[in-house]
């Protein structure tokens, strides 16, 4: 944990611009970038490449809050065995919490690798209610478009349940950072994953140096510090073990990412509506496992809303009025 007067002491840093100095750096690498609008490969050392704070925290059955799921029959594929209550999204008044909703994708992940799944919220009378009354999915998932990546399947959920955004290395471009804000802002879904998986292609490709092309080599750009942070963590790491490290490192990139441009982001993770965890699937066993979040979420937020303010202030927007 990094005491407040360390966090007021990185604020500052981040309002005065002067991010990038030895003591910046030696406090979080991720701080370096948030004074720039391009990727500039952090330097984290491996100790903090792996988060000192716990990983997930275990669900609470808390009392809910602002979001509510869509309504969830039980399960009918023929054939199939009655769902255990959990494998079912609530009832249709019913609320989940960020941790409701992380315990949901972890049952059902259960679920998955075991060959135990139930295909909640699949019956074809789904269809026509969620037409009828919208989409209020549960959980946003960023992941890889890797055919071996089923979302639904690998959590074990139905229509309705999962907003699934699905690009080439799970990376955090425009595009993908838009629709994460929708379903985030408007959405309004407690639970953001970030999902990378083993043998992920477009990362070994950044990892290898090998050319690209056009559009891939744009791609490829936005996991190219991850590379760089794994490389720099593990530097005797080549082949497949530098790749695994970079999917992991590339996970926080995109967390990273999506703090820093994302303003839906940072107010759901500051109010606690919205929990970000990062995640990795084997693609050869199907089970996932969670990474946590990010080790420097909450000093990100603060810095990336300083710089946010700053820009504005600068701009001569919306400031009314503080001491500066
Ligand atoms: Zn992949």
């Amino acid at each position: 944990m990094v005491g407040s007067k360390t966090r007021l002491v990185l604020l500052l840093l981040v309002a005065g611009g002067v991010l990038g100095t030895g003591a910046a750096r030696a406090t979080s690498g991720w701080m370096d970038d948030a004074g720039d609008d391009h990727h500039a490969p952090p330097a984290r050392s491996a100790s903090k490449a792996t988060p000192a704070k716990p990983a997930v925290a275990p669900p609470k059955d808390e009392p809910a809050h602002a979001v509510t799921t869509t309504p969830t029959p039980r399960a009918s594929r023929p054939g199939a065995k009655p769902p255990a209550a959990s494998a079912s999204a609530p009832a249709p008044d019913a609320r989940l919490t960020p941790d409701g909703a992380l315990k949901l994708l972890q049952e059902g992940n259960q679920r998955w690798v075991s060959g135990q799944s139930t295909d909640p919220n699949t019956e074809p009378s789904r269809r026509q209610m969620l037409a009828e009354q919208g989409s209020h999915p549960f959980a946003i998932v960023l992941t890889c478009a890797d055919s071996r990546l089923p979302a639904e399947r690998i959590f074990d959920r139905g229509t309705g349940d999962l907003f699934v955004v699905r690009v080439a290395g799970n990376v955090a471009g425009t595009s993908e950072t838009g629709t994460v804000q929708y379903g985030v802002g408007h959405l309004k879904a407690p639970l953001l994953v970030v999902m990378g998986h083993s043998k992920c292609g477009a990362v070994a490709a950044a990892a290898s140096g090998a050319e690209a092309h056009g559009k891939l080599a744009d791609l490829l750009t936005n996991i190219a510090p991850a590379v760089d942070r794994a490389r720099k963590a593990n530097p005797e790491a080549e082949g497949a073990t530098l790749v695994a490290a970079a999917i992991k490192e590339n996970v926080w990139q995109t967390i990273f990412d999506l703090i820093k441009f994302s303003p839906e982001v940072r107010r759901g993770v500051e109010s606690g509506e919205l929990k970000v965890i990062g995640a990795v699937c084997d693609i050869a066993t199907g089970k996932v496992e969670w990474m946590g979040e990010h080790p420097w979420q909450a000093e990100l937020v603060a810095a990336m809303n300083a710089r946010a303010e700053r820009d504005a202030t600068a701009e001569g927007g919306s400031h009314t009025g503080s001491d500066h």
